[in-house]
């Protein structure tokens, strides 16, 4: 593998089509195109009526073994196999794939467009700007910010009559509530139309929100690794002064507004998920929403266009939906409902078609499988009714061996000899990893394919074991896959695989039934996926449950916030650890996007650069103005 040249190299060599021509090939009409430069193209909604009557293709999720330093290459083996289905074996095949983060992409991890032969492209518009969804995201949810703090504070210097006056000012000497302000109404239970009849009570009831600031749960967002606006202190100005609050920035994509983007069905869905996104809870202890706020039809404006799926190709000319990019703990880290919705009309069948014409959706669910397969399946099918057939579970020799007892690596250090030459205790050890993960998968009623993703390390006697543990261990197949060196081509015996098992009707099930209480819910999670032997509610914990079932948020699903490095809350403990209790420390409300999501520990929100980030290798080609070194 020496003689791959790197990501960005391969990528730049290929000519990609013009988007129009794939667009064309996929089913696409021009008219629900919509060009964003010569490679890639928004898609109406409107195809999704239009195809209404096909039978969506098979539903496929990417998932891991438990993530280490040593990657295991989900992204790079979802286009691969998506290659090798629509170039090798000639069905139609999409691949659905999460918008990065810039924050990663000049951080440490580089580019997420995959790897080697099997890649979007082109990689450095997907890795950077891509059509301006990340930032609309932005947008929306800086608006909501700042307009709960322009509200609080004007609430603060202001009497009831004079905030009333400002809120619903007279116009042509007639006071007109604002469309939006109904709503409230409605939720106040103040039966009235019209707003000179409101009592003084009824006029402070519907005019101060007011917030109370401990309670508030709402930040900034900005697309950087800027760790020094973790906590800040916001209200500095001559004008503000006496109303400063402890305020701080998450990544872009830790927003709501991100989480809704990728669970919404359609515009006037995403319209009323982002109205009733929560922003903080009142003094008497009701939850204050952005539509309280009077943002929420500004905010559906901002995204307007973000709601299309962004078409793109893959090296080998096939087609890829990317679209959304929520993050992967205390959100659900899975691209969008939408995507995956047009791809599988996309590929989908008609009354007369042949059996063998079946297309493949392949979506990819973010870290191991305990996390991004879990809330696939928990949180986003619930939401879209699509029903999935198959799950993929990437795993590599080398992470397997770290579960197995491998020692941690240091960057810019050699791999130790464990991970480049042949052991096979500790990989047979970290099998057990594997197994856990495939035993999971097995309880959503899914056929389980193990894809061995191929290092040029690796000898034949440790890839024959990783299959030969994953059959054991209840796979429905196991196959070695070298999609990174070969493209295509070199995963199809994994897409023969796939299809093989994608065979039948699936008989896909939720781990757990929306009505049980919180606590329960989380508990099965916990027990089920996490291999726990139960969990311990903090006070605080226990204070917020209670809340949010008063306030009617108790038939939410659950998006577990976890780190992604262990199936317990201890990243410490790899492989599949046992006997151990899960603290859960507090819970959280995105009532827009539709999750309670309970914090295992300690969940960065905001990325740090470190010392020696990747922006150091990144440029521009003085001869050819194209960009360099992204990974
Ligand atoms: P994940 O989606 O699991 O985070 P990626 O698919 O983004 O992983 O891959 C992480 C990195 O590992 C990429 O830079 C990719 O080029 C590299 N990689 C993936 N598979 C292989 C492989 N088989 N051999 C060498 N490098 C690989």
């Amino acid at each position: 593998q020496e003689k791959v040249p790197s990501d960005i190299e391969i990528a730049m060599e290929q000519t990609p089509k013009p988007i129009l021509h794939l667009a064309q090939e996929v089913g696409l009409l021009p008219d629900e195109l919509e060009s964003y430069g010569k490679y890639k193209a928004k898609v109406e909604l409107s195809v999704l009526e239009r195809l209404n009557h096909r039978k969506n293709g098979k539903y496929v999720v990417i998932s891991g073994i438990t993530p280490t330093p040593l990657g295991e290459g989900k992204s790079t083996t979802t286009i691969g196999l998506s290659q090798a289905i629509a170039a090798h074996l000639g069905r139609p095949a999409f691949a659905c794939v999460r918008q990065p983060s810039q924050g990663p992409t000049f951080g440490i991890k580089g580019g997420a467009a995959g790897g080697g032969y099997s890649q979007v492209i082109p990689m450095d518009e997907f890795n950077l700007h891509l059509t301006g969804d990340i930032h609309a995201v932005t947008a929306a949810n800086n608006l909501l910010a700042a307009a709960l703090d322009a509200r609080m504070f004007h609430e603060a210097t202001q009497s009831d009559k004079a905030l009333y006056g400002r809120l619903v000012p007279a116009k042509k000497g007639k006071r007109e509530f604002a469309p939006l302000m109904f709503k409230r109404l409605q939720k106040l239970g103040i039966d009235k139309t019209d707003p000179n009849d409101l009592t003084p009570g009824e006029i402070q009831r519907f005019a101060r929100l007011d917030v109370d600031p401990q309670t508030i749960t709402w930040s900034r967002v900005i697309d950087t690794n800027d760790r020094f606006l973790r906590k800040i202190t916001i209200g500095q100005g001559d004008a503000e002064k006496g109303h400063q609050r402890e305020a701080g920035f998450d990544i872009a994509v830790a927003s709501e507004c991100m989480a809704v983007l990728a669970l919404t069905t359609s515009l006037q869905d995403m319209r009323e998920r982002l109205g009733a996104m929560v922003v903080a809870t009142s003094k008497s202890g009701d939850a204050i929403t952005a539509d309280d706020l009077g943002v929420g039809g500004a905010l559906a404006v901002l995204l307007k266009d973000a709601i299309k799926p962004n078409l793109m190709q893959t090296l080998e000319g096939t087609p890829v939906f990317v679209h959304a990019g929520p993050f992967a703990n205390i959100a659900h880290g899975n691209s969008s409902i939408l995507a995956d919705r047009v791809a599988l009309k996309l590929v989908g069948s008609e009354e007369g078609d042949s059996p063998d014409h079946v297309g493949y959706v392949l979506t990819e669910g973010g870290f191991g499988a305990d996390m991004g397969m879990e809330k696939f399946c928990n949180i986003k099918c619930r939401v879209s009714g699509l029903t999935p057939d198959a799950v993929v579970i990437v795993s590599t020799t080398r992470a397997l061996k770290m579960h197995g007892g491998g020692p941690e690596v240091t960057p810019g250090k050699p791999l130790a000899d464990t991970y480049t030459k042949e052991d096979l205790v500790i990989l047979k050890e970290g099998t057990k990893n594997l197994v856990r993960h495939i035993q999971n998968s097995k309880k959503f009623g899914l056929k389980v394919v193990v894809a061995v993703n191929r290092f040029a390390s690796d000898t034949p006697a440790e890839l024959e074991l990783i299959r030969e543990q994953a059959l054991i261990g209840g796979a429905d197949a196991a196959v070695v896959s070298n999609h990174w060196a070969e493209g295509g081509a070199g995963a199809r015996e994994l897409a023969e695989a796939l299809v093989t098992a994608c065979e039948g009707e699936s008989k896909f099930k939720f781990l757990y039934d929306l009505n049980l209480p919180i606590e329960e819910k989380i508990t099965i999670i916990s027990k089920e996926i996490y291999g726990a032997e139960g969990i311990e509610l903090s006070d605080l914990a226990k204070q917020q449950i209670e809340t949010y079932t008063r306030q009617g948020y108790s038939g939410l699903p659950i998006c577990m916030a976890k780190t992604q490095y262990s199936f317990s809350h201890d990243p410490k403990l790899k492989n599949a650890p046992t006997g151990f209790v899960i603290p859960i420390r507090s819970v959280r409300l995105s009532a827009g996007a539709g999750f309670l999501y309970p914090l295992l520990g300690d969940m960065q929100t905001m990325p740090g650069l470190g010392t020696r980030p990747g922006f150091w290798e990144v440029g521009l080609d003085p001869e050819t103005g194209r960009v360099v070194g992204l990974f």
